[in-house]
């Protein structure tokens, strides 16, 4: 059933090292195991989870410790340092650089429980905080006080303090607010002997000063070490440091030493561990400066023929007093155009802009925005380059924008093919006044590598996300890479810039570190290092390396060298298998290129709004996230597990079976890997081999048991009264007793509609339309139907209700659960009899949003041809039909009063259809609050199923929290699952479905 690819290039050339396997490290993790409070997983699931972060490299570690505070923290480093094993403490694993990947380390997980905000205090402006906690769920506590912190990377939706601070992080505010070593003003981290240490400013030669060096201990070291290194370098480090807003390679040692601002000199070891990228300790708590959010910002887009044309302006940006300068090219424009979660960002944009700059403005700086957007208009377009501008006063109109700006790095990730724009050289920062001369300069390296690129970023700070576009499967490009790093280098230091100017060094760059400083500031590099961490066990290799064995440091080969083109995540020996797939995978280039579009950016780890990832954000489990069911999906189809692994019981239980199928992550992420669908192929082939379970069954076939039920109605819901059914269902089918089954009706929605009749002949009509009959809402629920009937006809549209004889259940269920032979067979039915009426003008209807996406999308992958097309064209949810051809604008209303709370179904929401059902209710008057809403939990059979219980009602909480936080009265949702899980809510109601409340408000 699977067949190997052709190896992509000469598997003989850097061969793909696993590392040590999870055997190899028993001992350490039993002693882990008894010394922490928190998880550790050393089996090999782990391993390869956080073997990737968002960079080209991977290596597995050792395995994973969650520490639950700073004594496990200590008792964690101390028993790794004591088995003599590396240590790597990690956030969202969103680095771009590999410094969130290590080979062979302990890595200890601060995201998972080290997340606490600590302490605010507003007057002061400071925040202290654990390691973990996301930098938007920081600045979303500190709202209240009007106050944030100021480094904004476009990943802050995942990002942890600790992970910027790791990385000294920064965004596109640095124009304004520079970086984050500017904001750190303590820290406490564990250094690998276990000794607490304490970064904050102590005045040199004071009393605390005094106290600190006159004991004999690693802090006493670590202090006089660093002050003698900073003080007999001064001359280097005058001379080495670019004089740039941002520069974040190397160690910090420009910045540990300096006068506070009661004009004492100070030495704060805080500055040393910002960049420091996990080589000097583990941060375990962090306490960061704060500033005012500005109350309004507006936006001007200023568009350019010419790319080196926008770099020109600039410099002549910044003289605007602006507060942000940020610069896209037309290939980011392309991309966004192509994809579905981003289209709509990129239409204002016009065709003919090469690159747009960015311009934002503040209030804490302007007091009248049009005047001053008038200013630089005047500047860049009437006496400029600039031959447009987009002007963005509303919050949404410069969401919009924003968003398209930080979808740039992912976006370009989803070119098709095995050539990416890979990061690699991607933030290299000059002076703004040199950016259009290193622009063009940089275009010719890339003509001499017969490359190209694609150009965005910081520009107002000098940085520039250039990413050539390489193919990282072969070894040419491989060393392509390396070239193009060599020669940018010496670019970037003639045009007296930095190699990194924001992501960092990790894998990537600390090879390139001494060319950078010279041999005096390297030495000192070392020598630091070695005094905090003799043995080199904290994240050896990033940021600094050693030269040999004999260097200072262990005595052994820890932290010698440092080569980019290690510990690649692909390289010419990797390989991957094509399964043979029921499902057509051709739009995405296949099964393996679907997977491998994953490139670990973490997004779906966010947890503020979109859809993706529910279980990620009701888990926080790496594994639970679309990255960590990606990355082992990887794993299975290249070798690094073996092949029956995709098909084992294991595979499913703990990687697949999780999903929810809310299709989130084929819309929100922004390659489009599309889980839900990677996941019913999996799970049809595990069928295949394994057979299927009796509850699989029953929840594939609900139509023909809903059926049954209606027919014996009432006495099957009486039957499910009955004591002990729930323990039956429970042990014999694996249902969960806490769930509400729905109650047959005896009366179906056909029924009701054959008794009744269409009451608008179709002669009369203005249009003519076929209701689907949902399983549920013809057995069970038939309101819905009723009212999408009465509202259809109030707008003077012929209606038929579909006999259930006439067309199957969409298969939605069994999709969901990987039956696609029985999902296939109830489409071609289903298009078989639909397709004559599509031809014939018919619209096809649905009151169940997850039936209707069923047709539009689901069966595209399943059937081919024409008429399976033109069936999905034509299907519609009954609000989207109504929205769509401008039905409802026909329809009279009495002027409801009343504030509701809509809660799209998700499934839609990937199709980006849910906006449908918020404009008809606010068409028939209702004042509606759009909840920014994901998947709630039920996720059709999933909420039933016992050992998924606990994670669909923690979904479900999610959802209840938005519910209860929002200014509605009522809540409406179209998605059966959806209601029924709110209807499970102790002291609450089923919630309507729209339709119901569209049809309560007609005249
Ligand atoms: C799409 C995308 C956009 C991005 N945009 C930006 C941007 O605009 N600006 C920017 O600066 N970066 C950006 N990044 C890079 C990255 O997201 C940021 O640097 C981010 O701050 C890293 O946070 P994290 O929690 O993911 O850290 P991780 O990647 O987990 O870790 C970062 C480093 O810090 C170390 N570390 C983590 N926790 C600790 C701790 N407790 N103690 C000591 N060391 C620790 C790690 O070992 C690692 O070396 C982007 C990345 C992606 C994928
Ligand atoms: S699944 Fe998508 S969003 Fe998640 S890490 Fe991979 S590419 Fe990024
Ligand atoms: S389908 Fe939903 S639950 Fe599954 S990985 Fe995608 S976003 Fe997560």
């Amino acid at each position: 059933m699977v067949r190997p690819a052709d190896p992509p290039g000469d598997p003989s050339a850097f061969a793909r090292e696993t590392g040590p396997t999870a055997e190899a490290y028993v001992d350490l993790a039993e002693d882990l195991d008894d010394a922490v409070e928190g998880s550790v997983r050393f089996d090999e699931y782990a391993q390869l989870l956080y073997a990737t972060d968002g960079s080209i490299y991977q290596a597995r570690p050792a395995g994973v410790v969650a520490p639950t505070d700073i004594d496990d923290v200590r008792a964690a480093v101390q028993v790794a340092t004591a088995h003599d094993t590396p240590i790597m403490p990690r956030g969202a694993g969103s680095s771009l650089a590999g410094q969130a990947v290590g080979p062979g380390c302990v890595v200890l997980d601060m995201s998972r429980h080290m997340d606490g905000i600590l302490d605010v205090d507003p007057d002061a402006k400071r925040a202290t905080v654990q390691p973990g906690v996301v930098q938007d769920d920081l600045d979303d506590h500190l709202a209240e006080h009007g106050l944030k912190f100021a480094p904004d990377p476009a990943s802050s939706g995942r990002a942890t303090v600790g992970g910027g601070i790791g990385n000294n992080s920064t965004g596109a505010h640095s124009v304004r607010y520079g970086i984050t070593d500017a904001y750190t003003e303590e820290v406490k981290a564990v250094l690998p002997d276990g000794t607490l240490l304490h970064a904050r400013e102590v005045v040199l030669d004071g009393p605390e000063w005094d106290d600190i060096v006159a004991k004999d201990d690693r802090e006493a070291e670590v202090y006089r070490t660093v002050r003698s290194l900073v003080e007999d370098n001064a001359e280097e480090i005058e001379s080495r440091y670019p004089d740039l807003k941002r520069r974040v390679s190397g160690y910090n040692l420009d910045r540990v030493i300096y006068e506070n601002e009661d004009g004492e000199e100070v030495i704060n070891l805080a500055k040393l561990y910002v960049g420091a990228e996990a080589t000097l300790g583990v941060i375990v708590e962090a306490t960061v400066g704060l500033v005012t959010v500005p109350e309004e910002t507006a936006l001007a887009l200023y568009c350019f023929e010419d790319l080196v044309a926008a770099m020109k302006a600039v410099p002549e940006a910044l003289e605007f007093d602006v507060s942000a300068v940020e610069l896209m090219d037309d290939e980011v424009f392309r991309l966004a155009a192509e994809s579905d979660g981003y289209s709509e960002y990129v239409e204002p944009i016009p065709e003919e802009a090469a690159a747009a700059l960015m311009l934002e403005f503040d209030s804490e700086l302007h007091d009248d925005f049009e005047a001053a957007v008038a200013e630089t208009n005047t500047h860049f377009v009437d006496g400029g380059d600039a031959f447009d501008v987009i002007e963005a006063y509303t919050d949404e109109d410069q969401a919009d924008l924003w968003k398209l700006r930080k979808a740039a790095i992912p976006l370009l990730m989803s070119l098709e093919g095995d050539p990416k724009p890979y990061p690699f050289i991607e933030d290299a920062t000059v002076p703004p006044a040199e950016l259009a001369e290193y622009v063009q300069e940089f275009q010719d390296v890339l003509a001499d590598h017969d490359t190209s690129a694609a150009y965005f970023a910081h520009a107002g700070s000098g940085t520039l996300h250039i990413r050539p576009i390489l193919n990282l499967k072969t070894e040419g490009d491989i060393e392509k890479m390396h070239s193009i790093t060599e020669d940018v280098t010496d670019l970037v230091l003639d045009h007296h810039g930095a190699f990194s100017g924001e992501h960092g060094d990790g894998m990537a760059r600390t090879e390139f570190n001494p060319k950078m400083y010279g041999p005096d500031l390297w030495a000192a590099f070392k020598e630091i290092k070695t005094a905090v961490d003799p043995e080199w066990l904290m994240h050896p290799g990033n940021v600094v390396y050693r030269d040999g064995p004999d260097d200072v440091g262990p005595d052994s080969e820890r932290g010698v060298g440092a080569d980019m083109r290690e510990h690649l995540r692909y390289g010419p020996a990797y390989q991957s298998l094509e399964p043979q797939t029921e499902l057509d995978f051709s739009e995405e280039g296949g099964f393996s290129h679907l997977v491998e579009l994953c490139n670990g950016c973490g997004t779906c780890r966010q947890h503020g709004s979109d859809v993706m990832c529910p279980t990620f954000r009701a888990s926080r489990e790496e594994i639970q996230a679309t990255r960590g069911r990606a990355n082992m999906l990887r794993a299975a189809i290249s070798g690094e597990l073996p092949e029956e692994e995709l098909y084992s019981d294991r595979f499913q239980e703990e990687v697949l079976d999780l999903c929810v199928g809310c299709k989130g992550c084929s819309s929100d992420c922004p390659t489009g890997v599309d889980l839900a669908k990677l996941k019913a192929e999996v799970k049809h082939q595990y069928h295949e081999e394994k057979g299927t379970t009796l509850r699989d069954r029953l929840f594939a076939n609900v139509d023909r048991v809903s059926a049954i039920g209606s027919a014996l109605a009432p006495l099957s819901n009486v039957a499910q009264k009955l004591p002990g059914s729930d323990l039956v269902a429970e042990k014999v089918l694996g249902v969960a007793p806490e769930r509400t089954f729905p109650k047959f009706r005896r009366e179906t929605l056909v029924d009701w509609f054959d008794e009744r009749g269409p009451k608008v002949s179709e002669a009369e009509a203005e249009d003519h339309v076929l209701l689907f009959p949902d399983t549920f809402t013809n057995y069970s629920y038939p309101e819905p139907g009723k009212a999408a009937v009465e509202v259809l006809e109030a707008a003077n549209v012929h209606v038929r209700v579909l006999d259930t004889d006439d067309v199957a259940p969409s298969g939605r269920a069994a999709f969901s659960i990987g039956l696609l032979d029985e999902a296939r067979e109830r489409a071609q039915h289903n298009v078989d009899a639909l397709a004559p009426s599509v031809a014939d003008g018919w619209s096809v209807l649905f009151v169940e949003p997850s039936d209707a996406v069923m047709f539009q999308d689901e069966y595209q992958d399943l059937l081919n041809g024409d008429e399976v097309a033109s069936v999905g064209a034509n299907a519609y949810g009954v609000c989207e039909y109504l929205h769509t051809h401008r039905v409802h604008d026909s329809l009279e209303f009495d002027g409801a009063e009343e504030y509701l709370t809509y809660h799209g179904h998700c499934n839609q929401k990937a199709l980006n259809r849910d906006h449908h059902a918020a404009a008809t209710l606010q068409r028939a008057g209702y004042d509606v609050d759009h909840l920014d809403s994901g998947c709630c939990g039920m996720a059709g059979s999933f909420g039933y199923e016992a050992e998924h219980y606990d994670l669909s009602k923690a979904i479900g909480r999610i959802l209840f929290d938005q519910v209860d936080s929002s200014p509605g009265e009522e809540v409406v949702a179209p998605g059966a699952s959806c209601r029924t899980q709110l209807g499970d809510r102790s002291g609450h109601d089923r919630p309507p479905h729209p339709i119901e409340k569209v049809r309560d408000a007609l005249a």
